[in-house]
């Protein structure tokens, strides 16, 4: 929290755990409060959980059911303990196996960890859509939440660089709204609740997940000013996992960038409809 504070954030990401292991970090009541009571000092107002990337909520494997399944609502305990806006979630590989069945075992456990929970939302990533991982379509992303039992706990993430990646061309307007049109096709638009800001690395379409800093990478500054200045997204938690100038995420310098462009793509927007 204190790094988010310094550079002026108003929503944090934070891992419960070490995102690649199964060991999961105890907290005690009294961490808890104490997070609590820094994010009251602080001033940030979201806090969101990023799931960690073992779970495998699609897996027909027995074990690697039980751990993803207890990593996942451990992720929950952690988020209605300090309050968090969601628990957000790679819903995991399909591997070989047709989408249908994978959906449909990936939203049973989901389901299942929601079950055992109180509060906190499940937010299912809109993904890249390397390999067989689930969820880069927003009706896979439907289909997941239909078999999760559809309830109010279940939203939706999106991340810039994942959308580009599975072919959105989210530095156009009309790349924007084709996106938002696919996703109403499929989601009520409530269910978004979260957006992940990162430049790609790789072309439009390429279906490869490599962050770049904003502005720095196939968006760029004008896609990223059209993107942020979007009205659909006012208001939402939004995050960057960027790698910044010293590979250890996004800096001060990164958030006035983004903060920027999105007064500038306002103001073009504003433009454009007069
Ligand atoms: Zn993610």
């Amino acid at each position: 929290m204190s790094r988010g504070e310094a550079i002026g954030c108003r929503s944090i990401q934070i891992f419960n755990q070490s995102p690649r292991a199964w060991r999961p970090t105890r907290y005690t009541e009294e961490d808890f409060a104490e997070f609590r009571d820094r994010m009251a000092e602080s001033g940030i107002e979201s806090v969101i959980i990023h799931a960690i990337y073992l779970i495998n909520t699609a897996t027909p494997d027995r074990e690697l059911r039980e751990k993803s399944r207890t990593a996942l609502m451990h992720a929950l305990r952690v988020g209605d303990s300090i309050g968090a806006d969601g628990v957000v979630l790679h819903p995991g590989s399909r591997k070989q196996e047709d989408p249908v069945p994978a959906i449909v075992r990936s939203g049973e456990m989901i389901g299942e960890a929601l079950s055992e929970t109180e509060r906190c939302p499940i937010l299912i990533e809109q993904m890249a859509g390397h390999a067989n991982i689930l969820a880069h379509t927003f009706e896979e992303i439907a289909g997941i939440i239909e078999a999760a039992g559809g309830g109010e706990r279940l939203g939706l993430c999106l991340d810039s660089c994942h959308l580009f990646a599975a072919g959105y061309d989210i530095g156009t307007y009309s790349g924007i709204d084709r996106m938002l049109e696919e996703c109403d096709r499929f989601l009520d638009r409530h269910r978004l609740r979260a957006l992940h800001l990162n430049d790609s690395k790789e072309p439009l379409g390429s279906r490869r997940d490599r962050h770049e800093d904003i502005g720095k990478g196939r968006i760029g500054e004008t896609g990223f000013a059209r993107f942020l200045s979007e009205e659909a997204f006012d208001g939402l938690p939004a995050t960057m996992e960027t790698p910044g100038p010293e590979r250890k995420g996004a800096v001060a310098s990164d958030l006035a960038l983004a903060n920027r462009l999105m007064r500038r793509g306002r103001a073009a927007r504003h433009r454009r409809k007069q």
